[in-house]
């Protein structure tokens, strides 16, 4: 006779098994709908593989597991997916989860399946993955996947395998009647489990109290080894670690596993659901499951299809609901109120019980504790349950887990004899709620810490990476300087580029320009510089037309865009309007130009000519193309020549700006600009001599001259006034300056680049080239502009 242990505290609480076992079990059928929740086990909720409106056959997988810890579900019967949604499940707090929803068709039609002839040939794991895709989870408590716990206990070998049979809670006698209805397909099981775990002990636990069962059960273990094992009967004996001690003697250490001490232990009802599945292919789509209490007239024990509303159920057990004090889904001791009759059955639902009111009597309002001492001594678990109960009204978390509230196995027996009716377990439930919360809290908050520590070391190795190729560029910028300072000096470079420009040039017809921005640069040097002798007047006309509506165009769009900068209170408008007014300027300019143009073209009436200064210069220029300049007399040719004088300065400066800006910034037309301004100040001395040559004329009072209507004039003058400004500045503003420019540039490059683009443009391409090259200016720009600060730090 083997050996059996006590365990410490427990309670006597009334049984109350008879009225349900007065009946064989009876199959429920199959109800109008199932609703069959994604999660009914510990783990991960499995994820639906069907859709609204599919057809699903009795067995199929409607839910696939999503993890390790987790379990698939299937369909318990045929039918069509009437919806995937929330629903309210069986649980304390009435919540909703998704479920699969399923419209029976009455056919019950199984999908293909089959068993194993010889499970024992297979191997292990494929035994263990046989169980897994059958959806077994414990049926007798949480419902943690059965295939967890066969795959676990590596580290140390399973010496006892332990099927649960106690069943200790009041009512409930669904594992009673399985083990006497079913013994041999219980046992059958156990050997599946003894193959899979190769344990050196197998036992089978079940309480005095149901002499059917262990009779049913010895009979049909006989001459497999397997041992059932009987032991007096005390409230709670059927919790997990209270049946290894009562068994072996062995305690699970608190916080632990049964397999830390080489022990599996698996509920009868999860034996007889594998043996189903590995030797007939059936997935766990069924249970037994107690309706009693007296509000029902025929308590009995159901097969139940999982999905099946506890309405249906109740139904069929003539339930009176004016009868019925509440609903209770489990036991009296560690059962929950049913809110709603539509929550399904789900694979651990042992019990629906319907107690009356005489049954069970609301429990009096709770007094004072009395400090007693009862609850400690009925704790099967050996915890001070009267601590915990201030600890748990003062929500001292830290102090309950220091008095392991996580061993609690919320039995109720410390609540069952307190004489002061106080509801002990209720305030452990609550409080084990508040301490999973506020763990999944931190754990969330450490998450979050650690996603954004690993964001800082990113944007940190970024801003590190950056810093070194700047520092890089920097070093690259230095020796470039350093070197171009050893090759010579920077009137050097400039002779050098205009000797280049002037190579270039000499290339003649013969050798024309390849770079297009470098054609029209030299085009409109060559206008300006008076070469345009070969331009046809007809020609002329044609160009000036054509830059004139090309102008008129440019200026369109930039009054679109400074329009759109000013509603948009873009940064960039003064940027805009600047634009806007240099088009403006340009625009003007060319007008005069074709006009003045045309009226050379056109017979002019001598007498008019005298009036008009514009027609005179027109006039005076024929006049010279003519050789009439000998008519001229010495005061108009004074005049004349100063004021062309004046503006072949204002050119010259002009030009000398461009040509300075262009070589701070490294442009690649610093050369043509150089030509520029040597040609500009060829003329201007020729200019010069000219008016050096005259007879002296008659002092007269200087006028003041106003460039208000002259936009070449205005330009020429923020130019100078800028250069002036430039001059004062330090090198490092300077270099300021030169990024700011080069990105304002950039800024209208990018806006034509756009605009040219939008038009289909032929110059799009130039301007593309053109802003990749300002851009690595910009970037050298930058370098230099590093360098000065850092000289000035
Ligand atoms: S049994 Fe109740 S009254 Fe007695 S010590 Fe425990 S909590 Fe207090
Ligand atoms: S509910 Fe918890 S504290 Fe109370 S007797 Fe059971 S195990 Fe002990």
């Amino acid at each position: 006779m083997r050996k059996i242990w006590d365990i410490h505290g427990g309670i006597h609480p009334p049984e109350n098994k008879t009225q349900s076992l007065q009946d064989n079990i009876r199959a429920a059928g199959i109800p109008a709908q199932l609703i069959v929740p994604l999660s009914q086990h510990i783990g991960a909720p499995a994820a639906p593989i069907v859709n609204v409106g599919d057809r699903v056959l009795k067995g199929q997988m409607i839910g696939e597991a999503k993890g390790f810890v987790s379990a698939p579900v299937h369909a318990p019967s045929s039918g069509t997916v009437a919806a995937i949604e929330p629903r309210v499940i069986p649980h304390p707090s009435g919540m909703s989860a998704p479920c699969v929803v399923i419209n029976c068709d009455g056919k019950d039609e199984w999908i293909s399946h089959q068993g194993i002839s010889d499970y024992r040939s297979l191997d292990k794991n494929t035994l263990v993955d046989t169980i897994r895709n059958a959806g077994i989870a414990g049926m007798g408590g949480a419902g943690f996947p059965s295939s967890v716990k066969l795959s676990g206990g590596k580290d140390k070998p399973i010496e006892t395998l332990i099927l649960n049979g106690t069943e200790c809670e009041p009512y409930i006698t669904a594992d009673d009647i399985l083990m006497q209805e079913r013994a041999a397909e219980i046992i059958a099981g156990a050997e599946i489990l003894r193959h899979i775990v190769e344990p050196n002990e197998t036992l089978i636990g079940v309480e005095d109290n149901k002499p059917e069962a262990l009779a049913a059960m010895r009979a049909a273990a006989e001459g497999t080894g397997i041992e059932v094992v009987s032991f007096p009967t005390k409230y709670p004996s059927g919790g997990e670690k209270q049946l290894i001690q009562i068994l072996t003697g062995m305690e699970v250490p608190s916080g632990g596993l049964p397999a830390d001490i080489g022990i599996v232990c698996q509920n009868i009802g999860s034996a007889r659901a594998i043996y189903r599945a590995v030797c007939h292919g059936e997935p766990l789509i069924s249970r037994v499951t107690t309706v009693t209490g007296e509000a029902c007239s025929t308590p009995r024990n159901y097969d139940v299809l999982i999905g099946t509303p506890v309405q249906y159920l109740l139904d069929l057990s003539h339930f009176d609901a004016s009868r019925c004090i509440r609903l209770i889904m489990g036991g009296p001791m560690m059962g929950y109120t049913l809110q709603d009759t539509a929550v399904p059955i789900v694979k651990t639902s042992n019990c629906v019980l319907a107690p009356t009111v005489e049954e069970l009597p609301p429990p009096p309002p709770a007094q004072a504790c009395i400090r007693c001492g009862m609850c400690a001594e009925a704790c099967p678990v050996s915890l001070l349950p009267q601590q915990m109960y201030w600890f748990s009204r003062a929500q001292e978390h830290d102090k309950l887990e220091e008095h392991n509230l996580a061993d609690c196995i919320e039995c109720g027996a410390c609540s069952y004899v307190c004489p002061s009716n106080i509801p002990l377990v209720q305030y452990y439930r609550a409080s084990k709620a508040e301490i999973r919360q506020a763990q999944q809290d931190k754990i969330k908050a450490e998450r979050s810490k650690e996603r954004f520590e690993a964001r800082q070391a990113r944007i940190e190795r970024e801003a590190a990476e950056k810093e070194a190729k700047r520092k890089a560029r920097l070093e690259a910028a230095k020796a470039k300087q350093q070197s171009a300072t050893k090759d010579g000096s920077k009137d050097d470079i400039i002779q050098a580029a205009i000797a280049r420009s002037k190579a270039k040039k000499s290339g003649g017809a013969d050798n024309p320009p390849q770079d297009p921005a470098q054609a029209a640069i030299a085009r409109a040097q060559a206008a300006r510089s008076g070469d345009a002798v070969s331009e046809t007047a007809e020609e002329k006309t044609a160009r000036l037309e054509k830059q004139l509506a090309s102008t008129e165009k440019r200026l369109a769009a930039a009054q679109q865009k400074l329009q759109l900068a000013i509603d948009n209170n873009d940064d960039n408008v003064e940027a805009f309007r600047s634009g806007v007014e240099k088009t403006e300027g340009k625009l003007q300019a060319l007008h005069k130009e074709l006009d003045a143009h045309r009226a050379s073209q056109a017979p002019a009436p001598a007498e008019s000519v005298s009036d008009d200064p514009a027609a005179a210069a027109i006039a005076r220029a024929q006049a010279k193309r003519a050789g009439g300049a000998e008519t001229e007399s010495p005061d108009a040719a004074r005049e004349r020549l100063t004021t062309q004088i004046a503006s072949t300065e204002k050119r010259l400066d002009a030009a000398q700006q461009k040509y300075a800006d262009a070589q701070a910034q490294g442009d690649a037309n610093a050369a043509a600009f150089a030509t520029a301004v040597e040609k500009t100040q060829a003329k201007l001395d020729k200019l010069r001599a000219e008016l050096a040559a005259l007879p002296a004329a008659e002092p007269e009072p200087a006028a003041e001259v106003s460039n208000a209507d002259d936009p070449a004039a205005q330009a020429i003058a923020r130019a100078l006034a800028a250069r002036n400004a430039n001059a004062e500045l330090s090198e490092a503003d300077k270099a300021r300056n030169a990024v700011s420019s080069l990105e304002k540039r950039i800024a209208k490059t990018q806006q034509k680049l756009d605009q040219a683009q939008a038009d289909g443009d032929d110059n799009a391409a130039i301007l593309s080239d053109t802003l990749a090259k300002l851009q690595g200016k910009l970037d050298e720009a930058r370098q230099a502009l590093d360098a000065l600060s850092q000289e000035e730090n």
